[in-house]
């Protein structure tokens, strides 16, 4: 178990963005001998029982297959998770000076509370591309002796009419922008902070402030991912929604012996904000990636694709809202999950009557319960919380249209999209051993 939580606070580390996460993705597929499928088709090499390969689109999804012994038409066991988190993104056009001071304009990621990411350390990640296709790798504040970046809040002495105002009021979206420096470059009257901000970029990564239109850089809590509790029992990290089950799904893929049912593991991007975008699951990027291996594995025509992706199971998994004894007006305790009581299966998610969920078959979850018991799994039934207390949506709906067996599953965490979330160590394992006993067993 000390292993299996030293590596996922390791992915955390390193996974910090989408494209990180898929960066850090692709190096442990190809380490346990997966390989591209880019390259499969250029060879037009037949793929069998037993061979791994991954799909990626741009840094920013993917999707893994472990081809197993029964024919693919007969469909596959599939994880699905998002390794996109909410955050604060630099906006297009970010860089400006107001009274001596530096500051990045920004525009949040995903539903965030606001008043909770002032004051606190925060890291930039992500890439600046130039006008001539290179790429610059940005990672600033992780380090010990980095810098760290931080948006302000009004001080409480000064906060009468601020005190007063409604949650969602008190730091507004505009407000969220990020101090990055306050030093004026020498012999320049107008501007001279951020003119020295832009030298010690061009210092840093040879780029101008133009090139910051074609960048996609991503504001997140600074520091690593901790054990927390004086028993140490949980995980307090950035990002968790959704990574906790992105590696999770990935430790369980990367662990098995090649099975009867092809196993696959999605790893998605663009969750946060509606699935939407060429790298979010509504795109067709997975679809397509198994119309080619279908192809490869000598299934011509689309009914093969559709029948494969029908006759599938899939655990869409996203986490769930672990029961807080401080706030228990919003749960409703008999469907609520908890922290280490296990892995968590949902019929449905949705708000407002369910609206948006994809509810599962009763005859598709009975056969989940049979292979989580008999491979010895703590699981949870629950909804998100308290009917018309609120709601959340998943993938789920999106791969139910090829009218394949989903359920919403996934871990419990505390404090979700908070800039840290608290998880169970305990939970961790559940979900790894649960993940691998799907893929595996599931008819
Ligand atoms: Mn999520
Ligand atoms: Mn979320």
């Amino acid at each position: 178990m000390n292993e299996l939580i030293r590596i996922y606070k390791e992915c955390l580390n390193a996974g910090k963005t989408e494209r990180e996460c898929i960066r850090l993705a692709t190096a442990m597929a190809e380490e346990a001998g997966y390989i591209n499928l880019n390259e499969c088709i250029s060879e037009n090499r037949e793929l069998k029982a037993g061979d791994k390969v991954y799909a990626s689109y741009n840094e920013k999804t993917m999707a893994m297959f472990h081809i197993g012994n029964e024919d693919l038409e007969k469909g596959m066991n599939i994880l699905g998770a998002h390794v996109d988190s909410p955050r604060i993104d630099v906006k297009q056009n970010p860089l400006y000076e107001e009274e001596g001071m530096a500051f990045l304009d920004t525009h949040y990621y995903g539903g965030i509370k606001n008043y909770q990411w002032v004051t606190i350390p925060l890291a930039l990640h992500g890439v600046i591309v130039k006008k001539d296709g290179t790429r610059v790798n940005v990672v600033i504040g992780e380090k010990e002796d980095d810098p760290v970046f931080a948006i302000s809040d009004l001080l409480i002495h000064l906060s009468r009419e601020q005190m007063s105002k409604t949650a969602s009021k008190v730091i507004e979206g505009e407000k969220l922008d990020l101090l990055i420096g306050t030093e004026p470059i020498e012999g320049e009257e107008k501007d001279a902070v951020k003119k020295n901000i832009l030298s010690i970029l061009k210092d840093m990564y040879d780029v101008e402030e133009a090139d910051l239109l074609s960048a996609e850089l991503e504001i997140v809590p600074a520091g690593k991912a901790r054990d927390m509790g004086l028993d140490r029992s949980m995980v307090m990290a950035y990002g968790q929604d959704d990574r906790i089950c992105a590696f999770t799904s990935l430790f369980a893929m990367l662990d098995i012996d090649t099975p009867d049912r092809t196993a696959c593991c999605l790893l998605v991007d663009k969750e946060e904000i509606g699935s939407y975008g060429a790298s979010g699951m509504q795109s067709r990027f997975f679809e397509n990636a198994v119309a080619e291996i279908m192809l490869l594995t000598g299934h011509a025509g689309d009914i093969s694709v559709r029948r494969s992706l029908s006759n599938s199971n899939m655990l869409s998994s996203d986490v769930n809202a672990a029961f807080d004894p401080l706030f228990p007006e919003v749960f409703e305790k008999k469907n609520s999950s908890f922290l280490s009581k296990g892995l968590v299966f949902s019929k449905f998610t949705g708000s407002g009557g369910k609206s948006g969920s994809n509810d599962s078959n009763a005859e598709y979850i009975a056969a989940l319960r049979n292979v989580m018991d008999l491979n010895d799994v703590k699981y949870q039934f629950a909804e998100l919380g308290r009917v018309d207390a609120g709601g959340g949506g998943t993938i789920a709906y999106i791969t139910a249209q090829y009218g394949m067996e989903v359920i919403d599953s996934g871990l419990a965490i505390l404090c979700m999209h908070a800039p840290m979330e608290i998880s169970s160590k305990a939970d961790i394992c559940e979900a790894v051993k649960g993940y691998k006993a799907f893929l595996t067993q599931m008819k």
